[in-house]
Parts: structure tokens; C-alpha cells; sequence
């Protein structure tokens, strides 16, 4: 039966901002700069957290190497199968 693999921001209280996850998708649309970035991350109202927002459109890259890319481990990639079932 064929998954669906989805990345996910499981430890967003981790995220330092280095943007490494932008720029490894970035890379992957062969695209410079932040134009059209699927991967945006803002500063929050505490200036101390960062907010991390995903266009769906990104789970279309390769997400393994994004997760990998992160040295904090933001991100987690959730599997499902045709029926929605977590794996
Ligand atoms: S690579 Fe990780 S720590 Fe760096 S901005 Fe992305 S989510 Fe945050």
C-alpha cells in the first residue's frame, strides 16, 4: 500500500532561525534568495522563539534531507498509509 510521507516541525522550541532547512530547499528548487521559499521561519512576539511555517508544496522535495539539514532536530517525517493511518 503506498505512503505518504510528511515532514513535520515536531520541535519547534528548538529552532535557533540558522535557516539550513531553507536553504537545503531553496537548493533542491535550484532557486537563490528566499523568493517562493516553501520553509519560512519567523521571530515570535518574545523575540526569543521562532515560528516555523511549511507550504504543503514542500513535502513534494526530498524531506529526509531537509530533516537531516536541521542540527536541531526540528523536524520529524510522518508516514500514512492510503487510509490516513500513522505508521
Ligand atoms: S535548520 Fe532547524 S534550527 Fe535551523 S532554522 Fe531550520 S528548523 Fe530552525
Amino acid at each position: 500500500m503506498p505512503k505518504t510521507k510528511t515532514l513535520r516541525v515536531t520541535f519547534p522550541e528548538r529552532c535557533r532561525r540558522c535557516e539550513l532547512c531553507v536553504m537545503e530547499s531553496q537548493r533542491q528548487l535550484e532557486k537563490v534568495g528566499l523568493e517562493g521559499a516553501l520553509i519560512r521561519i519567523s521571530k515570535n512576539n518574545d523575540a526569543l522563539s521562532f515560528s516555523i511555517y511549511l507550504d504543503p508544496q514542500v513535502n513534494k522535495l526530498d524531506i529526509e534531507k531537509i530533516r537531516t539539514r536541521c542540527p536541531m532536530e526540528v523536524y520529524t517525517i510522518e508516514e500514512r498509509d492510503e487510509d490516513g493511518l500513522f505508521n
